[in-house]
Formats: C-alpha cells, structure tokens, sequence
C-alpha cells in the first residue's frame, strides 16, 4: 500500500514531515484512511454494499476488500463485476482526494456516487 503517494508514504521517504489528513485534520493521511475509513469514504462504501446488496464490508485494509468477493457465495461473474465496481470506487475516492489537495476542489458523497 506504500505505492500510493499519500502522506504517511511521502513522510517516510523524508519528503514531507507532516503526516496528518488535509480533508478531516484527524487522522494520519495513509492509502487506507484515503480509501476506506476517511468520513466520505465510509458513507461511499456503505452505498456501494446497499446498491449492490452485499454484506457489510468488515475488512481492515484495502488488499483485503479487493479479496472480499472470493469469500461471498456468488457466481465467478457477480464476484468478477463486484470487484471491478470496488476497483472503480478506489479509483473514484483516490481522484477525489487528489481534487481536495491539488485545485482545493472538495467533492460530496453524493457528487462520487453520481459519476
Ligand atoms: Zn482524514
């Protein structure tokens, strides 16, 4: 998870010194706060499971949620597109973190799920 540039991973590599998370100011800024336990992206997971009518995601980290659908009792094809609508999620919370930092553009929940 250090391949995603976040600031945990820049402050390890001594680029930057500050580690804490620009959008909540509460939590260090690591790819799993970024993609799965920041505010917004909790409420975005919680809609994505509903929509899909999945079970409730109780994973810690995000190499195990891309895992998750081999563990549900679906066909290969429900499990293949499952994973493709988390790895479009991730993708869709990754752009959104990137807006806020780079062009101070702050997206809503509701502006991701949309898209
Ligand atoms: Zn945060």
């Amino acid at each position: 998870m250090d391949h995603i540039v976040s600031k945990a991973a820049l402050s390890r590599r001594n680029i930057i010194p500050d580690v804490i998370c620009q959008l909540c100011s509460h939590n260090e800024e690591n790819a799993n706060h970024i993609l799965k336990y920041f505010n917004s992206s909790t409420s975005l997971w919680y809609a994505i499971t509903s929509w899909c009518k999945l079970p409730s995601i109780t994973t810690t980290n995000i190499l195990e949620l891309l895992d998750l659908p081999d563990s549900w009792p679906f066909q290969p094809r429900k499990r293949k597109l499952i994973r493709a609508v988390f790895l479009i999620t991730l993708w869709s919370i990754w752009k959104a973190r990137n807006d806020k930092s780079l062009n101070d553009n702050q997206k809503s929940v509701r502006d991701l799920w949309e898209r």
